[in-house]
């Protein structure tokens, strides 16, 4: 039996790495899929909250069981900036290019490069709700190099790696990644909790 489940993403990237970490009795969908490709607001000044929001306000318009993430990078030595505004770094509508060269430029001179991707899953099952987290270590490469992945992978080099995610293959990124920490628990609590 397949268990649908809304993903209330725009970023196909996402959407992509999250099909391939489920097993194959999940049905991952999207909200175009379902005829929604309007933007949620992100109000909320944590990862968790703005997981909600997106999460909630699917799963009320469609009647669904919905599965939102919100994720960033957290800088040490910027007190965890970008964070929330990851996104948004460089101003409203920024390509990811545009986030990286923000966060390089800050990060000019700077010896502490300690960072850490976070993201926050949150389920809304009918009217109960859920929240997974997940982290991965690392630091801020000297300088940018390779284009896999999206967003800040080509300038964070895991720990334990000495090359960014924007060379590491998919693979690699998805068995380390702060999405797949976090949805390794959705999935461990999905399969004790709802398909025994
Ligand atoms: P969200 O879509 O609101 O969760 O925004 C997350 C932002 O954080 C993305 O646009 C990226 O800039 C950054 N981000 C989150 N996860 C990753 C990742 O796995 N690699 C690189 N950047 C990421």
């Amino acid at each position: 039996m397949n268990f649908k489940l809304v993903v209330a993403s725009g970023n196909s990237s996402k959407l992509t790495e999250i099909r391939q970490m489920v097993p194959q009795s999940f049905e991952i969908v999207s909200m175009k899929e379902l005829g929604f490709t309007g933007d949620i607001p992100e109000t909320a000044d944590s990862f968790s909250g703005n997981a909600l929001i997106k999460a909630r306000f699917i799963s009320n318009k469609f009647a669904v069981n919905c599965l939102a993430d919100d994720s960033g990078l957290e800088v040490e030595a910027l007190d965890g900036r970008p964070g929330v505004f990851s996104a948004r770094f460089a101003g409203p509508g920024s390509s990811d290019q545009q986030n990286i060269d923000r966060l390089m430029a800050e990060m000019e001179g700077v010896t502490n490069r300690k960072a850490r991707f976070v993201a926050v899953l949150a389920l809304v099952l009918g009217d109960r709700e859920f929240l997974f987290e997940g982290f991965v270590n690392g630091t801020i490469a000297p300088k940018q190099v390779g284009n896999a992945g999206f967003g800040y992978d080509p300038v964070f080099i895991p720990e334990g790696y000495s090359q960014t995610f924007g060379l590491l293959s998919s693979e690699v990124k998805n068995r380390l990644s702060h999405r797949r920490m976090a949805m390794d628990k959705l999935v461990a609590f999905l399969n004790h909790t709802l398909l025994q």
